[in-house]
């Protein structure tokens, strides 16, 4: 089966690893847009600490999370051990103790089906400063010991690799959908024409312009962020926890004294690829209200990523209907990196005709958009 995937952000790179890794023949095509979203991704995943309430998402968004202790020794058996993954922790911190004892029963309460969550601990602010040593001196803090992070670019570049590994090829170039009717799109490529009896489009944020011409008119709009990178000259970072102030703002770490500051949720700003002084301003002043000590640290980048957000906040992931071999995945939104590995086994399953783990149906691509169930409460 020749199965043509367009867009190797996290979401198509792990579609593509799991359709390669089940024999089918796939190949691969990817422009590397500036801003895709996976390139400037937070890499934040604990899914348990977020407010989505409803069921079917959170099962999705915390199967997500969980699905990492399979990804990371499947990929490590392949020799792809160079993720940025780390179970850190995370730390939500407040000055407000009824906060943070409602995090913590949300927390205890999500244990109960999620043992992964691990040790939910309560802080004093000389231990919450102790795990991250920039914070101010007064937060208080609940340790969730589950917590983790990734880097969302060497991610999918080893997702890609391990694709390759199991036969697939990666192209670069910008892909054009010409419609057959109810039969598998044509694939353009240049002035190839790519042949294949399923496509699967994960092309975040520019999936609109994509599809138009097949007359489907997808739900999305990107979401620009902007987050800034700081190096602390001389800071063993590695083990530093993943920082959750109130709000949609955050802090976490890696392992080469970097410290990552985000982010930016600007809808409406198109795909404006730039650092603005707003945004700019924004994120340093949210980080060192937080983290005073962050301030002598160097301003090593800015990155900006557009994130793909569907009109009800919802993910969009399945078989369009009427449309023979044409499969869907977008709308990861703020919680891709946590989503995306997962989401990318469960296109696969749709692909091969497999029942998928997780029931899709919520997730229709082409669902009536339900004003009722937005917004989405805010996801970091
Ligand atoms: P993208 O990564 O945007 O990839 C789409 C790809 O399709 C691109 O490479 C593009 O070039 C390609 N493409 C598009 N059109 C075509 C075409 N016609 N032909 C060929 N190729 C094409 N998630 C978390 O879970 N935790 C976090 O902490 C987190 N923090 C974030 C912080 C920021 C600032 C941002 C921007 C996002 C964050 N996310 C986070 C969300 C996550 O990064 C995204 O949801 C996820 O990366 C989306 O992946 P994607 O593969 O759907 O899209």
């Amino acid at each position: 089966m020749r199965i043509v995937v367009v867009g190797a952000g996290v979401l198509g790179a792990s579609t593509a690893y799991h359709l390669a890794r089940e024999g089918a023949d796939v190949a691969v095509v990817d422009q590397a847009h500036e801003g895709r979203a996976t390139a400037a991704g937070a890499g934040i995943l604990c899914p348990w600490a977020s407010h989505v309430d409803d069921p079917a998402f959170y099962e999705l968004y915390a199967a997500g999370a969980r699905y990492y202790s399979d990804l990371v020794p499947a990929l490590s058996e392949l020799g792809e051990t160079d993720l940025g993954f780390r179970r850190a922790g995370a730390l939500i911190v407040s000055t407000d103790p009824t906060e943070l004892k409602s995090a913590e029963s949300l927390l205890r309460d999500r244990r109960m089906e999620a043992p992964e969550i691990g040790d939910v601990d309560r802080l004093f602010p000389r231990e919450v400063k102790a795990l991250f040593p920039p914070l101010r001196a007064d937060l208080a803090g609940i340790h969730v010991a589950g917590g983790a992070r990734v880097d969302g670019r060497r991610l999918a570049a080893s997702l890609l690799r391990a694709a390759e590994h199991h036969g697939a090829t990666v192209a670069r170039g910008f892909v054009e959908l010409i419609s057959r009717g109810n039969r598998v799109p044509s694939v353009r490529l240049d002035d190839r024409e790519i042949v294949a009896d399923a496509v699967v489009i994960t092309a975040g944020a520019w999936s609109p312009a994509l599809l138009r011409p097949l007359g489907i008119n997808l739900p999305i709009q990107p979401q620009r962020g902007q987050i800034i990178h700081l190096h602390l000259p001389g800071q063993e970072t590695n083990s530093w926890p993943v920082v959750l102030p109130p709000g949609s703002h955050y802090l976490l770490a890696f392992d080469d004294s970097r410290v990552v500051a985000g982010a930016t949720r600007e809808s409406g700003a198109g795909f404006d690829y730039r650092v603005t002084a707003a945004g700019q301003a924004e994120v340093l002043s949210e980080a060192l209200r937080i983290a005073p000590g962050l301030g002598a640290a160097t301003l090593v980048e800015t990155r900006v990523g557009f994130r793909p957000v569907s009109l009800d906040g919802w993910p969009l992931l399945g078989q369009v209907r009427n449309v023979e071999g044409l499969v869907i995945g977008n709308g990861l939104g703020a919680a891709g990196l946590t989503i995306g590995p997962l989401a990318g086994r469960l296109l696969a399953d749709v692909v091969l005709d497999r029942q998928p783990a997780l029931d899709l149906a919520p997730f229709d691509p082409l669902r009536r958009h339900e004003p009722e169930r937005m917004p989405q409460p805010p996801l970091r």
